[in-house]
């Protein structure tokens, strides 16, 4: 029985927050520029205070100026858009991001929208889509969890994917459609599977690369994996289980990972796969937009 390699996100958002730390550094004493990186966060939302709260740790980490824009979850719309104008017009802040989900009464995509392109680091502005379906990416923020899932896949297979079959569960806006859209500018035949798809099981079995952006824990099987395919798991959830008589909860991805492993050829973990790799392309899209901004860029 084969054992699929395991793709450690965790140690490769390490490695390359280490190259963005030291590219810090430095344009800060060749430019006198320091990165900026604004976050808003809007509500008491548990999970969205934790991924909040890792950001800011990793910004400042990176050597970045850092700040937190906390709102109450019954703000206006019209106050959120005028904290979004003000930080759009801040020269000491690169990178703006509102963390998603917002409180119902907000209008999310107004709100995305007003973020100028070019400090939307989570590359969901229709310009930076826009750019990013075209294949414009030289001066386009691409989102960041399939940013960092490309990197992945590229450790694996090379930058060159011709051949390739990869599919992408899941159509959603800020990974599925994306990450079509990087696969097939890396020359991979797509498809993009969804709810509505008819036999996943097949599609997936056709499949050398395999991502899984669901959210419904091991729904991937591993009768349904290619041999020696690649399988980057995006998913994130929260199981609660009693062991011993206590209860706990876990995270897993959408693939049942230990059967998985048997088939596949790599593999990336929950937690410790495409997590980490999120964050850290959120500094990365800070620094480029700190640079870009100089004029620094290609
Ligand atoms: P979403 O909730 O917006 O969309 C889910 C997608 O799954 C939809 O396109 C839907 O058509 C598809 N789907 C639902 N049921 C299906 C089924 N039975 N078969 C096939 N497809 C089905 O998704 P999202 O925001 O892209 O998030 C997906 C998962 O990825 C979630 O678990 C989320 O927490 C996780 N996520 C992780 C990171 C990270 O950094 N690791 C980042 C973003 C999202």
């Amino acid at each position: 029985m084969t054992t699929a390699r395991r793709i450690d996100g965790k140690a490769k958002a390490e490695q390359l927050a280490e190259s963005i730390t030291g590219q810090t550094a430095s344009l800060l004493k060749k430019h006198g520029i320091t990165p900026g990186l604004a976050v808003v966060i809007i509500g008491e939302d548990p999970a969205s205070k934790v991924y909040v709260r890792n950001k800011k740790r990793r910004a400042e980490a990176c050597g970045f100026y850092s700040v937190q824009h906390t709102l109450p979850a019954n703000v206006s719309q019209p106050e959120v858009l005028k904290l979004l104008d003000d930080l759009n017009h801040d020269n000491a802040i690169h990178g703006i991001l509102v963390q998603l989900p917002l409180p119902g009464h907000l209008d999310e995509q107004a709100i995305t929208q007003s973020i100028s392109p070019s400090k939307d680091v989570d590359g969901f502005h229709f310009i930076n889509i826009g750019k990013l379906t075209a294949g414009h990416t030289a001066d386009a923020f691409v989102p960041c969890t399939p940013a960092g899932c490309m990197l992945m896949i590229e450790d694996e297979l090379g930058p060159d994917l011709s051949g390739l079959n990869a599919v992408i569960i899941g159509r959603s806006n800020i990974v599925g459609k994306p990450m079509a859209s990087l696969l097939m500018q890396r020359n991979a035949t797509i498809t993009v599977a969804h709810s509505r798809t008819r036999d996943l099981p097949g599609v997936v079995r056709n499949s050398d690369i395999v991502v899984a952006a669901v959210g419904r824990p091991n729904m991937v099987k591993a009768d349904w994996v290619k041999p020696g395919a690649v399988i980057i798991d995006v998913g994130i959830n929260r199981i609660e289980e009693t062991i011993d008589g206590e209860s706990r909860s876990r995270l897993t991805g959408d693939v049942d990972y230990d059967a998985v492993c048997a088939v596949a050829g790599a593999i990336t973990p929950v937690p410790g796969g495409v997590g980490p790799m999120t964050i850290t392309m959120l500094m990365f899209n800070t620094l480029r937009s700190a640079r870009l901004s100089a004029g620094l860029e290609d």
